[in-house]
């Protein structure tokens, strides 16, 4: 059954945009008092909604009415919202000065979350996963990464993984899971950083592969974390087992950029710290810029160089690192708007890293524009420009999101 819907005083379908680059917002090609035909939760075409109506007399017409903006649903790339517990402490310490170091110490960290997560059952981490998803699909988030990595052993990694595939059968939200068990090595663990690589390696993701629990994998490239060469070892294995690869890249020091284009890893995410030659190699690659700017509110530190990656010519996705240490908000639309000013980035561009580039980042190309084929993932807008959005810097949400799972 065909459905039309509209009519929109602006569709932004986001189509004829190269993938890689700056752009301007004269080369969006918006539709005026547009409509969207769609079926079986594909989009089958954006036109004027007259037109529409008119040539698909049969189609059943689900009105909007006011003004309203209609945009691809957003993708956010790079979360960790499968996590229990709250780490409101660490972040009343860091505000108070305190290092991490001295976070760490006082039991605060990365550990915490560890620790709070594998106290908890896989159906607990399930249900609060189920309403952080359910949160960021009100707010247009359509496709959803979630990363493990608070378990860190190959049962809690598991059980994080299970609790993912839980929550994503109950949501019409696309979920994409990615096991980032090389989040850092754990305090039990007897051994170095590389010996619990290879157990990784050998006893977990041969079990991720066998339950089809993750097609990806993810590494922390960090001094508090791994080196670059455990990490290139840890990425050729998984790729030669058939898993994507993302990376933790130049979050505080350069290193991690390097071996995620060695790696050719679908996405480098951070990337504060990189530098002209780090901002050269990703765009000389077809590995995707993944900036993070709700980790650089919450820790108070500056954005990684977006305007420089768009101008030298890579592909720039922004996404929320939605995260209980360092990215506690999780509001990716009022991330980007602020960042967006700073870094001076276009409507097209910052519309570009929340839809089809950021889908790029997780090597779906199905999705982020609206054309013929594409998922009907959809947000309306109740505005009458598109440029309101950016403008109230995500304090005008939207009153509509539909996905391809309940489009039809
Ligand atoms: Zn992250």
């Amino acid at each position: 059954m065909k459905k039309l819907i509209g009519p929109f005083t602006q569709i932004l379908p986001l189509t004829g945009l190269p993938l890689k680059g700056a752009l301007k917002d004269e080369q969006l090609n918006i539709i005026d008092n547009g409509g969207a035909l769609v079926e079986d939760g594909l989009i089958l075409t954006v036109d004027d909604f007259e037109k529409l109506r008119k040539n698909y007399p049969s189609a059943q017409v689900e009105e909007i009415t006011g003004d309203h903006v209609l945009l691809p649903g957003f993708v956010d790339c790079h979360t960790h919202i499968c996590f229990a517990g709250s780490r409101a402490k660490d972040y009343a310490m860091r505000n108070a000065g305190k290092s991490y170091l001295e976070i760490a110490a006082s039991g605060g960290g990365i550990w915490d979350s560890v620790a709070q997560t594998r106290a908890a059952t896989e159906t607990e981490l399930s249900n609060l996963l189920t309403k952080r998803i359910a949160r960021h699909l009100a707010e247009g988030v359509t496709t959803i990464e979630v990363k493990s990595g608070y378990g860190l052993s190959v049962t809690e990694e598991l059980k994080q993984l299970k609790a993912i595939r839980q929550a994503a059968d109950k949501t019409h939200a696309h979920i994409i899971p990615t096991c980032l068990a090389a989040h850092i090595k754990p305090k039990d663990f007897d051994g170095a950083e590389s010996e619990y690589l290879k157990y990784l390696v050998n006893d977990l993701l041969p079990k991720i592969k066998q339950e089809g629990l993750a097609s990806r994998v993810d590494i922390f490239i960090e001094q508090s974390a791994f080196n670059t060469s455990d990490a290139l070892f840890y990425l050729s294995k998984a790729r030669q087992m058939g898993f994507e690869a993302t990376v933790h890249a130049d979050q505080f020091t350069t290193g991690g950029t390097e071996v995620a284009v060695k790696a050719r890893a679908a996405s480098a995410d951070h990337l504060e710290a990189s530098g002209d030659y780090e901002i050269k190699l990703l765009a000389n690659s077809d590995t995707v810029a993944v900036t993070l700017p709700g980790a650089s509110l919450g820790l108070g530190m500056g954005y990684a160089p977006a305007r420089k990656l768009l101008d030298a010519g890579a592909c720039l996705a922004i996404a929320s690192d939605w995260n209980p240490g360092s990215a506690p908000m999780g509001d990716l639309l009022m991330q980007a708007s602020v960042m967006a000013a700073s870094e001076k980035l276009s409507a097209a561009e910052v519309f570009a890293g929340l839809t089809f580039r950021a889908s790029q980042a997780l090597k779906l190309n199905d999705r982020g524009i609206l054309i013929k084929g594409k998922l009907a993932d959809m947000q309306a807008y109740p505005c009458n420009d598109y440029r309101e959005i950016l403008y109230q810097q995500g304090k005008l949400k939207p009153v509509r999101v539909w996905t391809s799972e309940n489009n039809d």
